[in-house]
């Protein structure tokens, strides 16, 4: 399979990298050598990985990995999860695929005992805190996907104009030095990713959440932890009851 290393090394140094043109070029080598490679894509709710999932089963088996700890309450990581799973058996059941799920355990204290090691409690979204957050959540996903013999993992999150998809890539290129397996670079908020992304939430009726997922930014933007964890289990126990 395509490692896209390879590719990269003939790009214009010191330049932006286009990863989206990246991974076009690793997807046209499985096109060329005729092959349908196997791919563990780290997704922390629905709404990334809708237009993700759409473009790459055109070409690829995938499977959706749940490795979420930095998601407070834990009312909250089970709603996201259980609307993770309901997309992809909707998006199956519409579109005929066979994407698989797998989630890592549920492991908080380890995601807050990180943050608090490396005092990265009050930094704002976007920064260092998200950047280990992003390579804490990627490591576990290139484990698992060398453990399990996928071709690739990658990530959904490089759809999210609130996410810094430049510093995904490079996390990922980094990780995959390290587990021997190959990392799949994407920028799917291109070629209107973003915007189909919305539509499919519409269509597929997913819950967007209004914040991240840590109890750190959560605090930072005024979230009502309370109410956001009342109304978890409120969903929950409907979707139970179905
Ligand atoms: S980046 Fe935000 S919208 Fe995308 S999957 Fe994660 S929590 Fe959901
Ligand atoms: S804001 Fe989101 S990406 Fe950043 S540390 Fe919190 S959960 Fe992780």
């Amino acid at each position: 399979m395509k490692n896209s290393l390879e590719i990269l090394e003939n790009m214009p140094a010191n330049q932006k990298v286009n990863y989206d043109k990246v991974f076009q070029k690793v997807r046209q080598s499985w096109e060329e050598d005729k092959v349908r490679p196997r791919i563990l894509l780290h997704s922390c709710c629905a709404p990334c990985s809708t237009y993700s999932l759409e473009c790459l089963t055109q070409s690829a088996d995938v499977t959706i990995y749940f490795a979420n700890s930095n998601i407070h309450p834990k009312s909250e990581y089970e709603r996201r999860k259980l609307v993770q799973e309901k997309f992809i058996k909707d998006f199956n059941e519409r579109t005929n695929n066979q994407v698989q799920f797998i989630a890592a355990p549920y492991e908080p204290n380890l995601f807050v005992q990180m943050v608090r090691e490396q005092h990265l409690e009050n930094e704002r979204e976007g920064g260092k805190r998200c950047t280990a957050c992003f390579q804490m959540r990627l490591d576990l996903v290139a484990e698992k996907a060398k453990e399990l013999g996928f071709d690739y993992f990658g990530s959904a999150l490089t759809i999210s104009p609130m996410k810094n998809s430049q510093l995904i890539n490079e996390i990922g290129l980094d990780i995959q030095k390290i587990y021997s397996v190959n990392y799949l670079p994407s920028d799917f908020k291109k070629n209107n990713g973003y915007k189909r992304s919305v539509e499919m939430c519409k269509e597929y009726d997913v819950y967007r959440q209004c914040y991240c997922g840590c109890i750190f930014a959560a605090r930072q933007q005024g979230v009502d932890l309370k109410a956001q964890n009342r109304e978890a289990i409120a969903f929950i126990r409907k979707q139970e009851q179905l």
